[in-house]
């Protein structure tokens, strides 16, 4: 159970610990263990134009979306205020006029 994970990089079994971080001997990389999966505050949401959003934030919606169980799409255009950041495939947390709670996809908004 103690073992320590290969190099990510060239795979090598020699890896040892040097305090924090995990160091392979064959290729010289160090690295933090765990530091891919955690870290759910340094959360990095990007709108279309690569400009970083933030909780709070007023986003403009820059395409139609359909819309699960509506008739009509959020149009182009729609603004959005007071979004909230997540972690997952629909990164923003968001109320919107006539659809209540949702779920966007940063791609597809622009900062406001
Ligand atoms: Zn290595």
């Amino acid at each position: 159970m103690d073992q320590l994970p290969n190099c990510p990089k060239c795979n090598s079994e020699y890896t040892y610990e040097d305090g924090n971080l995990l160091v392979c001997p064959e290729c010289a990389y160090e690295w933090t263990p765990g530091s891919e999966s955690e870290n759910g505050d340094e959360l990095v949401v990007k709108d279309a134009n690569g400009n970083i959003l933030k909780d709070g934030d007023t986003v403009t919606v820059i395409k139609d979306l359909k819309v699960k169980g509506s008739s009509s799409p959020i149009k182009i255009g729609t603004k959005v205020k007071n979004i909230r950041l997540v972690d997952g495939d629909h990164n923003i947390d968001c109320k919107i006029d006539g659809f209540g709670a949702m779920s966007l996809k940063s791609e597809f908004v622009k900062k406001a």
